[in-house]
Formats: structure tokens, C-alpha cells, sequence
């Protein structure tokens, strides 16, 4: 028999998360005070965040140690398997070797609980009582749910309102470990109420329910707000994904030469490819990591450099990152994680050095990959990671065509059980390819009002 599953024991998991900033030639550009534009220290976090987390997004250190309870509450489904992708390589019948790392093991299913877990812990230490949160597709705010139920914190969570009404089940998942769901834009805020007065239809997006969740914890001494991507401390995280797959790769005696990873604010990228990078770094290897995301929302591959807010109206410090503006709200697209405006701070100053990659997929593409990929492997990917799966089978065949064998490895970030009704839109012929003109690109560019950074 060939050897399908790589497998690591719990006495394997990371005892420390790696911090790719220690070994970038080029260090992050400092946040901006929202008003004055001017460079903000750590202390402008302190409202919103735990001191231990805002340490995290600012060391320079290169080693973060995991405690002890986080550890022991990953080993409930840590390390993760990595496969060998034998039916996907047969079924596009091509040389090329292909892996992917499965993080749909979770209790929630997705690569988050790895930040939701420590950040929950840290905010117990410091006495929190409530933590307020914003999500996309619901992976994230199940995610959070789940951790702060075993640290005994109350958790509220904004939910886009388009993954409100498609995704009734992971309201129910989060219910069940004890959240409380608000659909978003919400009633239950004032910055909720004035969306909903101006535009009453809208389907919501990831920076309004942000502008919600921070507004909450900004009001409240007892509340902290809880971000489940974008942030450095939550790329830190992640970084638990590639360290087990780096070990996992070299017990399969072999090496990605293409590592890739779906794109939505990056921490499921940075978790995969950072300790990657870091062979690149340390041992001069070039490992090429691409990172994928939706034509409906390109900021990688077609948005611009500069300072923007992390949320759609403006509260949120000036973060350098490739942005399509903070008031681009994206086509609704099933991939709800997906849909940001903004990268990373981290990935972004990568990606302007050019020492990672971005391509972009169109919506009927990313099914069709999804599809083959769950017809050829059996486990039915979330539609965020039909991105990065598109991206394996375009570089697959592309080895074919060239006569070439490359070692490609992807995240296959969670697993798609709740999201039928994206599948069944597609089966239907509901979804339609989606690209966006210049212009639109241009008009959402042209109400940035925000510093610019000279290239
Ligand atoms: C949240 C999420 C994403 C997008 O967020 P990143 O921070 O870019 O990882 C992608 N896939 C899944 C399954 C998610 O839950």
C-alpha cells in the first residue's frame, strides 16, 4: 500500500510559533493614527486587545512559546494529517507530485481555531469577560465560539448578513457552544442602524461587522474584540500549519517546490507558507508560495500599496497593505471569507518584495476545481479553499504540458460540510463568473483619502 496520510504525534505539535518579521530584509511599515496619520505605538491597541496579543503583533522576536493549555487544547485535533493527493494527480494525470495539508479536522472545521484558541486563552489571563467578533463565511466566529465556551467567556459574534441567511447552521453551530449571533449590518449598533437607514438591501461585508464588533469592545471595559485574520498575532498562529507540514513533508522524504494557499486576509497563507519561507530565508531554497484569491475581490493582484482602515468606516488604525479601498464591497461571491478589501500587513510588504506570489480565480473555476478535487479525494473542500485548490490544478497541468515533475502542496483550509447551498448554486448553474472592470476597481480607489506610500 502507498503511503496516503503523513501523521505526527501530539508529542509533535509546535511548542513555539514562528515570527516570519525576524527574518524579512524589508520590516513592516508602522500603523497610523486613523486621525493625526501619524505612527502609533502598541498602547493604541490596549481597548481593544489583550496586552499579551498586542506584545505578539509587534515582537521583533523570531520564537513565540505556545503554553502549555493551548497546546493541550490543540492536541484535540492536532497535528493534522497531510496527504499525498494520489486521486487528484491520477484524475488530472499529471507528473506532478501534489500534497495538501487538511485543517478541517477542527471542532469548527477550518484552520481558525488555532488563533481562536490562544487569543481566547490570553483574554482570560487578563480578566475578560466578553469578547465581541465579526465573520464572514461563520468560520471564524464558530472558531470563537468554540474556544471562548472553554475559557468561560461570552462571545457575540456579526454575521455577514449574506452568510446569515445562506449559512443557518453555523448560527446554530455557534449557538450551540454558547454565542450569541447578530445578523450584520445589526440593529443592535448604532453604526449597524445608520448602514441599515442608508441601504436597507445590503448583503453586508466583513468591514462593516468589524466596524460593529470593535465599536462594542471600544465601549465597554470588560469587552475585547477579537479578529480572526489580517492581524500579525493571528499570522503567528497559524504558523502551527506549516511548521507540522515542513516535518510532515521531510518524513515523506520530499519537498514542495510550489507551496499555495487561498487568500482572504492571510492567515491561512502565512500558516502554510511562512515556515516555508523561512527555508527560503535560512537555507536559500526557493520554494515559490503563491497565495490564491477571487477575481470578485482581487487586492493582491489588482489592488494598490498604500495605507487604508482595516474596517469600512474608518476606526480602525492605518495598516500599509494592498488594498481595493476600505469601502469596496464585494460581489457575494459563496467564498464569504474571501471577501475583505484589504491584506495583511506582513503578506502585503512580502508580496511588494516580491518574495511570495497572487493569482486570482473566477467563481465558476474555483467549483469546478472544488468539484474534481472532492470527486478525486472525497473530502468536500469550503468554498475559500476551492481557491487555492484551482490554483494546485492549474500549476499541475501545467507540469503536464511542460513534461515537468514539480512537488506542489496546498492548504486545504476546511472542509465545505455546511456550505451545500454554494454547491447546489452551482450545480444549478446559479453562479456566475465574475470580473471586475477597471473602472470599478478605479472608482472604489478614488475615495481613498488615506497616506500613500512611495514606491
Ligand atoms: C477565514 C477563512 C479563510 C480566509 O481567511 P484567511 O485569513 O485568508 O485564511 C479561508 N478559508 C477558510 C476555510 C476560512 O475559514
Amino acid at each position: 500500500m502507498k503511503q496516503r496520510k503523513i501523521i505526527l504525534s501530539e508529542k509533535e505539535i509546535p511548542e513555539k510559533w514562528y515570527n516570519i518579521v525576524a527574518d524579512m530584509p524589508n520590516k513592516p511599515l508602522p500603523p497610523l493614527h486613523p486621525a493625526t496619520k501619524e505612527p502609533i505605538g502598541p498602547d493604541a491597541l490596549a481597548p481593544l486587545f489583550p496586552m499579551e496579543l498586542i506584545k505578539q503583533e509587534v515582537t521583533p522576536d523570531k520564537w513565540v512559546e505556545i503554553p502549555d493549555e493551548v497546546r493541550n487544547i490543540y492536541s484535540i485535533w492536532r497535528p493534522t494529517p497531510l496527504y499525498r493527493a494520489y486521486g487528484l494527480e491520477k484524475a488530472l494525470d499529471t507528473p506532478a507530485k501534489i500534497y495538501y495539508k487538511y485543517e478541517g479536522t477542527s471542532p469548527s472545521g477550518s484552520h481558525k481555531p488555532n488563533t481562536s484558541v490562544p487569543q481566547a486563552y490570553y483574554n482570560k489571563q487578563e480578566g475578560i469577560k466578553r469578547i465581541t467578533t465579526e465573520t464572514g463565511a461563520g468560520q471564524w466566529g464558530s472558531a470563537l465560539a468554540f474556544a471562548c465556551n472553554h475559557f468561560d467567556i461570552q462571545c457575540e459574534v456579526y454575521m455577514v448578513k449574506l452568510s446569515y441567511e445562506h449559512k443557518p447552521y453555523r448560527k446554530i453551530m455557534m449557538n450551540t457552544w454558547g454565542a450569541k449571533v447578530f445578523p450584520s449590518p445589526s440593529n443592535a449598533t448604532e453604526i449597524g442602524r445608520k448602514i441599515l437607514a442608508k441601504n436597507p438591501d445590503t448583503t453586508g461585508s466583513l468591514g462593516i461587522a468589524i466596524s460593529e464588533a470593535v465599536g462594542e469592545a471600544a465601549a465597554n471595559a470588560d469587552t475585547k474584540y477579537a479578529l480572526g485574520s489580517v492581524l500579525n498575532h493571528v499570522k503567528l498562529h497559524q504558523t502551527i500549519i506549516g511548521q507540522e507540514a515542513v516535518a510532515q513533508m521531510a518524513k515523506a522524504g520530499d519537498m514542495p517546490d510550489i507551496v499555495i494557499a487561498p487568500f482572504g486576509g492571510g492567515s491561512n497563507f502565512a500558516g502554510l507558507a511562512f515556515p516555508f519561507l523561512r527555508l527560503n530565508f535560512e537555507e536559500g531554497r526557493n520554494i515559490r508560495c503563491i497565495a490564491s484569491e477571487p477575481t470578485s475581490c482581487p487586492k493582491l493582484t489588482r489592488g494598490v500599496f498604500r495605507y487604508d482602515y482595516g474596517d469600512s468606516v474608518g476606526m480602525t488604525p492605518l495598516l500599509p497593505m494592498y488594498t481595493l479601498g476600505h469601502n469596496f464591497v464585494p460581489a457575494p461571491i459563496h467564498a464569504g471569507g474571501l471577501r475583505y478589501h484589504g491584506a495583511g500587513v506582513i503578506v502585503s510588504q512580502l508580496l511588494k518584495d516580491k518574495l511570495i506570489e497572487a493569482v486570482a480565480h473566477d467563481n465558476i473555476e474555483v467549483f469546478e476545481a472544488g468539484v474534481t478535487f472532492a470527486r478525486a479525494e472525497g473530502i468536500i473542500p469550503a468554498p475559500e479553499a476551492n481557491h487555492g485548490i484551482a490554483t494546485a490544478i492549474a500549476e499541475a497541468k501545467k507540469c503536464k504540458e511542460e513534461g515537468v515533475s514539480k512537488t506542489i502542496l496546498f492548504n486545504l483550509c476546511g472542509h465545505g460540510n455546511f456550505d451545500m447551498k454554494a454547491y447546489e448554486d452551482y450545480f444549478a448553474g446559479n453562479i456566475v463568473k465574475h470580473e471586475l472592470t477597471k473602472e470599478e476597481i478605479n472608482a472604489s480607489l478614488a475615495q481613498l483619502d488615506t497616506p500613500e506610500i512611495a514606491i
